[in-house]
């Protein structure tokens, strides 16, 4: 769109192209709307973008690992030569790498990442079993980059390491049984890209077919299946904000009608940030023993900001694809880093397995290039196929230097046994959600053990309802546009806040991210909602004759 932010005032039209914007391009009408408007404000008021799903912190101490890493195995390319100053190298040497990279950490000791890296070769070698040389040698040609990804899917020893990582952070404790796969993949952003269309490919699902999600979600889930590539039918689960965010026995309830194939959530969700409760995790196992055949697919990439989180891919793992990503928790949205996971026996490949006879001959054609057994071929084996389009497949895969990066978060993770990190990140946002919450005056409880605070939902008429009565937020509804006071925010104290309307929250709200501010920004935009509040109180009373009282704890 290409309209300045003043048209953003009125006209009928106008709110209904809005209305039908994803809350990422809102996003940017609001910024428009926060960078220049009518009122006047110093020039040094920067704006606050809490639309931002994108965290301001990163984790630094295994990508210090990953240059030094760099180091060493340019060394090896070096060495492995004969000198030549064109700047030609060569491969690194199996033969006696352990010993150099022995000296190099020696002769290094000190110096930032050094340590991490000999921990991590030992926690290697040490607590994982695994061949400390041959991990060396996939870390440093990965690094060098100097291969195609072989095998496609991931690298070995890398998919081994990450797979400690996600057993840790996604089923902890829980009994588990069996082994998995795992797909490295562009974030979560290529894994949900790919799953969609590989289930397509194989007739998991097809057109006129009906998918369950659980709502609020991360909006693409919405928009995804409306394409005209999908055309799928959409059941929605609601979360209640007055129950914390859960979904009632009722709603998941609709996942027992067999027309549904699929269900699609984020757990922790987003952007409630609320982590499904043991009792509904269990419950929807329970559904999935009555109907073996529903697939799930459990976008988990905030599960690790949770306390003892566990995926519903522990609980139902034959039925569910796990997709995790290391965008948020490591603060690498730039990287590209995810994970598509599916247990080695997997409803999906019973599936394609149980196909009629010439939806099998169509897919064994297809496949047919890549494998002597295309009919054999597994689901996640098909994603990477797919990802580039069969015909690529020997060229298939994630960047090596990406799955070195990749193997060096989750071991940096798995050797963080007392959980310093997620400790202090925790610390970081709760921080920042006490300081918001403060300052719009909102009371609430620290005690909801479900909750994970990556973002925070102010629901209007929740917080509204209950302070000042279902009137006032009538009155509110009916008297203002939907997203007015997201465009007064935005235009009058350049506060940007996503419309969570746009995830399929069922009332008006505002997303804020917790992630991408500091503390005292987010107790200026407490202060701006506070104020936006009482102006609609100040106008409500204005126009009622009533006579509420203004800054009132919510
Ligand atoms: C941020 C996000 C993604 C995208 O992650 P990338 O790894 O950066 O592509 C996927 N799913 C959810 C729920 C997210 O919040």
């Amino acid at each position: 769109m290409s309209k300045s932010h003043k048209q953003h005032d009125g006209g009928k039209g106008e709110a209904a192209a809005l209305a039908s914007l994803s809350p990422f391009e809102l996003k940017d009408e609001l910024i428009k709307a926060a960078g220049g408007g009518a009122v006047e404000r110093p020039a040094n008021a920067s704006m606050l973008n809490a639309g931002r799903g994108n965290p301001n912190f990163l984790a630094t101490i295994p990508r210090h690992g990953f240059w030094q890493l760099g180091l060493f195995a340019m060394r090896e390319s070096e060495r492995s030569f004969a000198y030549m100053p064109e700047g030609v190298g060569g491969f690194p040497k199996r033969d006696g790498l352990t010993e150099r990279f022995e000296l190099f950490l020696r002769e290094n000791r000190g110096v930032a990442g050094i340590d991490f890296l000999a921990s991590a070769v030992s926690y290697v070698r040490d607590q994982l079993g695994l061949p400390a040389g041959d991990f060396l040698y996939e870390m440093c040609e990965g690094i060098l980059a100097s291969n195609y990804p072989v095998p496609d899917r991931m690298l070995k020893l890398s998919e081994v390491i990450v797979g400690h990582y996600l057993r840790r952070e996604m089923i902890g404790k829980h009994p588990f049984i069996g082994e998995f796969d795992i797909y490295a993949v562009e974030g979560g952003t290529a894994a949900m890209t790919y799953i969609f269309n590989t289930m397509k490919q194989n007739h998991l699902i097809k057109a006129g077919d009906t998918i369950a999600l659980g709502r609020p979600i991360f909006t693409p889930y919405i928009e995804i299946p409306r394409l005209n590539d999908y055309q799928l039918e959409v059941v929605n689960v609601d979360a209640d904000v007055a129950n914390n965010w859960q979904y009632s026995n009722q709603e998941l309830d609709k996942l027992r009608d067999p027309k549904v194939k699929a269900f699609f959530l984020v757990n922790p969700s987003n952007p409630p940030s609320v982590k499904l409760s043991d009792e509904s995790l269990q419950y929807i196992a329970d559904i999935v023993k009555e109907r073996p055949d529903l697939i799930l697919l459990t976008d988990d990439v905030y599960g690790t900001f949770a306390d003892d989180f566990v995926s519903l891919f522990a609980l139902a793992p034959q039925n569910t694809i796990l997709v995790y990503s290391y965008s948020k928790y490591f603060g690498a949205t730039g990287w590209r880093l995810g994970t598509v996971v599916t247990h080695k026996d997997n409803v999906l490949d019973r599936l394609i397995a149980q196909l009629p006879n010439d939806a099998k001959k169509e897919l064994h054609h297809r496949y047919e290039s890549i494998t002597t057994e295309p009919d054999k071929l597994k689901f996640i084996d098909r994603l990477v196929a797919d990802s580039r389009t069969v015909a690529l497949n020997h060229t298939a895969g994630l960047s090596t230097p990406q799955q070195v990066q990749m193997v060096l978060f989750s071991l940096f993770s798995l050797m963080d046994t007392p959980d310093a990190y997620k400790k202090a990140l925790k610390r970081l946002i709760r921080a920042r959600k006490r300081a918001l919450y403060q300052e719009i005056g909102i009371s609430f409880k620290d005690d909801d053990l479900n909750q994970v605070d990556y973002y925070s939902i102010l629901d209007l008429h929740f917080l509204g309802g209950r302070t000042y009565g279902n009137e006032f937020v009538q009155w509110l509804e009916q008297n203002t546009k939907p997203s007015e006071l997201l465009f007064r925010l935005a235009s009058e104290t350049r506060v940007v806040v996503l419309p969570g309307l746009g995830f399929g929250t069922q009332h008006r709200s505002g997303r804020i991210s917790l992630a991408n501010l500091n503390e005292s920004d987010y107790r200026k935009i407490g202060r701006a909602v506070r104020a936006l509040m009482d102006d609609y109180v100040e106008r409500y009373n204005a126009a009622t004759g009533k006579n509420l009282e203004k800054g009132k704890v919510l």
